[in-house]
């Protein structure tokens, strides 16, 4: 049997008549860039988050830079951020010349230790940017109270968490902002590169609007140096159409991380060998990733690899030991929870169109490799 980690086929088939009639509505209209398939989709977007405002820009990545950018961030200042997540959190940071101050992350939900933030804080600090990682928040009410208490504008990294909330706070509420990445593999998905940043904050919101269209307003007169940080129109009727599947796709993976736990306690396995994901008090986790901790990982992985099931590694190397941060002065040991995550963590197939028998194929054959050990 083979398991994919992801199948694109899958949800084409379900989906691909309406994207087809969402693309050809783009093509009549011969409006590629913003416009009103932007719009519609930045008010969906936010609609469907609880927020204000969204704003459509070209990835996850640039949702990050744009927002950072809005906040002012420059040269000398210092973002507190976690040091386990996608390349693209710290990049950013250091894009702009600012230097990123981590926090190790809580080991049972991998997300920023909200508990060691506030000694993270100084002078130079200009923001914090919690990633909210495999599909479930960072603990934002706590994140939040320190913030305030410090006077730090909190932007939040939710490439992975589309449709996650914890105890009833969606993403972008008290904080600046949230960066939202519509990567074909996210969550919601387009056909290329798109993103969002959405938004409570009228101000921040009309920054971010600026900013990404080359700080014009009106044309041709800039007040602010800006990008091309534009989403196009193509891509936000892509996502437009796969809008309305997206509450069923996330039960769909709230139901699988369901009967693998159910399927993964009553194989008994030892404790030692395999915890699986947490759910923090509160959360409601879209299971971007259903990613287990085993000590065995690497061994594990090549065992589900030779029977033909696919599992990826998030994250092997973290931030402060990229050697493209080495002017951090980082040094291994410096975060030791991020450190173990990389070596232990391992994300098992999960998207909607999982086959159940795939699923318990799954469960079946690290099942028999951890009682082998
Ligand atoms: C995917 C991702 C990004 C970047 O999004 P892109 O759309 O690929 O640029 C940023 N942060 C995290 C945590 C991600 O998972």
């Amino acid at each position: 049997m083979k398991v994919r980690a992801l199948d694109l086929h899958a949800q084409f088939r379900d989906v691909g008549r309406d994207v087809r009639a969402a693309i050809d509505r783009v093509i009549a209209s011969q409006q590629f860039i913003l416009g009103s398939e932007v719009q519609s989709l930045e008010q969906e977007i936010a609609a469907y988050s609880s927020v204000a405002h969204g704003i459509g820009v070209s990835s996850g990545t640039d949702a990050i830079l744009v927002g950072l950018m809005a906040l002012g961030v420059g040269h000398g200042d210092e973002i507190v951020t976690t040091p386990y997540t996608f390349i693209a959190t710290a990049a950013c940071i250091a894009r702009l010349g600012a230097r990123a101050v981590f926090v190790d992350i809580d080991p049972r939900t991998y997300t920023l230790d909200a508990n060691s933030l506030d000694a993270a804080i100084g002078a130079r600090t200009r923001a914090i940017v919690p990633v909210h990682l495999f599909g479930q928040m960072a603990d934002m009410d706590q994140i939040l109270a320190v913030a305030a208490a410090r006077h730090v504008p909190v932007f939040e990294d939710g490439a992975q968490a589309i449709g996650a909330h914890r105890r009833g706070r969606p993403m972008g509420r008290g904080s600046r902002g949230a960066a939202l990445s519509f990567f074909p593999s996210k969550n919601l998905g387009c056909m290329g590169d798109g993103g969002m940043v959405m938004s409570d904050d009228a101000d921040f919101a009309s920054r971010v609007r600026l900013l990404r269209n080359q700080g014009q307003e009106p044309k041709h007169r800039s007040q602010m140096v800006g990008g091309n940080f534009r989403l196009d129109a193509m891509q936000a009727a892509v996502v437009r159409a796969k809008l309305p599947y997206l509450e069923g796709w996330t039960r769909a993976r709230q139901n699988h991380a369901k009967a693998y736990r159910a399927a993964f306690d009553q194989a008994k396995i030892d404790p030692e060998l395999l915890s699986l994901p947490y759910e923090a008090n509160g959360a409601h986790h879209v299971y971007h990733q259903f990613v287990v901790r085993t000590p065995k990982r690497d061994a594990l992985r090549a065992h589900l690899e030779a029977r033909g099931i696919e599992c990826a590694v998030y994250y092997p190397l973290p931030m402060h030991l990229q050697s493209c941060f080495a002017a951090w002065g980082y040094a291994e040991g410096d975060f030791p929870e991020a450190e173990r995550a990389a070596r232990e963590s391992l994300a098992l197939p999960i998207y909607p169109e999982l086959a159940p028998s795939a699923r318990e194929y799954v469960v079946n054959e690290v099942t028999a490799f951890l009682s082998r050990v």
